[in-house]
């Protein structure tokens, strides 16, 4: 019998082998880390500077639940561990944390380095009996004494997490808060790819929730941090709100009057074109009272019905019930013997290394846990 099998080996079961290499991985794709291997575009943004008070204000969830995750294994515990296994750090603009050299399949290497075996395979669903867990997987059994669900969530499954997680969970009597695509670019049903490429800062608001920061405009709507991190809310509401510049009428008034709208804005004239079409092309000066507003009302209130991108997503909201899950330890409060670990769990982060370190700090704890000897 296996004494520990990890389900999964993406970021979280890596980790966790990485302190416990006695234990199995389970990995359908047989190659594992391969959504790892894309993070942070290809270079692995694999913590944040930021102190567990400041990360777990940014997480959505079970806030109780995020605090003892974040505070049992910080952001300097995952760099000090990084360093241990030769990743050295390197701090970028907004705390994010890259290796210094290399990039994200180094990570993963330093990782596998401590892994000593990996069985390939599909888990489909677990039965638990008086001593042992019984792995069901598509051509086979295995039994285990102890198994982690490291299965991640939805976001691009084809690197294998592929939210059949959540189906062994839910068979097993766990609450699986329904799920939607977090930290996705966002389609528009209004036309701006006129203005495809430009970055800028902008206010986006979705129902109660706004975000300010970078965007980038996108053939289909919007990108950037600032998007990414607002999509989540796109599961509640279809519509979007964005602020592309507050002071449009002031800047129109004291601009020139013989300038051209679309050259008298702080904005790029490619992306007035596109918000105000041919009122972009008009003398500042010959604008009626109706057409101010009217310009100030795209720039500052542009309103579209807007869908998060599914196959864009980095990241899941909802997930397995954080409340069912003992913060000391991972272990599920409803299947003793049974950990759980990163994405699967009902809990989502902005972008900028945030995601990474709570797969890390959930892995961690478990190693934690099964390190104590059973009495
Ligand atoms: C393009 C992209 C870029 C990202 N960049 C960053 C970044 O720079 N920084 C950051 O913090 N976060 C980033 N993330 C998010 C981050 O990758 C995830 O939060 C993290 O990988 C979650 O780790 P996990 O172990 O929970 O899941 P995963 O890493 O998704 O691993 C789950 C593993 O389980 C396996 N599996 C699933 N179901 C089964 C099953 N039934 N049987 C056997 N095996 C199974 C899968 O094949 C997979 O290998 C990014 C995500 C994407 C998609």
């Amino acid at each position: 019998m296996i004494d520990t099998l990890i389900i999964g080996g993406g970021a979280a079961g890596l980790y966790l082998a990485s302190f416990h290499p006695e234990a199995t991985i389970l990995e359908q794709r047989g190659e594992c880390g391969q959504k790892l291997i894309l993070t942070g575009g290809g270079r692995c943004n694999y913590t944040n500077a930021a102190g567990p008070e400041e990360m777990s204000e940014l997480f959505h969830g079970n806030k109780a639940f995020i605090k003892r995750v974040l505070y049992a294994h910080t952001s300097m515990d995952i760099i000090e561990h990084f360093k241990t296994l030769g990743i050295q750090p390197s701090e970028e603009e907004m705390g994010k944390i890259f290796p210094l050299r290399g990039d994200a399949a180094s990570v993963r290497s330093a990782l596998l380095k401590r892994v000593h075996r990996i069985i390939k395979g599909k888990a489909v669903s677990i039965e638990k009996n008086d001593d042992a867990f019984i792995v069901h997987m598509e051509n086979g059994t295995l039994e285990a004494r102890r198994v982690v669900i490291a299965t991640g969530g939805e976001s691009f499954p084809h690197t294998g997490s592929d939210g059949s997680g959540y189906a062994i969970l839910k068979a097993l009597g766990h609450t699986i808060v329904p799920t939607a695509p977090a930290l996705a670019p966002i389609a528009l049903s209004s036309n701006l790819a006129k203005a495809e490429g430009i970055s800028l800062k902008a206010r986006l608001g979705v129902g109660k929730r706004a975000e300010y920061g970078d965007i980038i405009i996108t053939r289909r709507g919007i990108s950037g941090p600032a998007a990414l991190n607002i999509s989540r809310e796109l599961a509640d509401s279809n519509e979007i709100e964005i602020t592309f510049s507050e002071a449009s009428i002031k800047e129109l008034r004291e601009s020139m009057g013989a300038r051209t709208v679309k050259n008298a804005l702080a904005i790029p004239p490619r992306l007035t074109e596109a918000l105000i079409g041919s009122l972009a092309d008009r003398k500042c000066g010959n604008l009626s009272r109706k057409e101010e507003e009217e310009i100030q009302g795209r720039l500052s209130h542009f309103r579209s019905r807007a869908k998060a991108i599914r196959e864009g997503a980095m990241n899941t909201r909802g997930g397995v019930s954080a409340s069912e899950i003992n913060p000391k330890t991972m272990e599920s409060k409803i299947v003793p013997g049974l950990y759980i670990s990163g994405d699967v769990i009902d809990v989502d982060g902005p972008t900028g290394g945030y995601s990474l370190s709570f797969a890390f700090a959930t892995a961690f704890i478990i190693s934690r846990a099964l390190a104590v000897p059973d009495v």
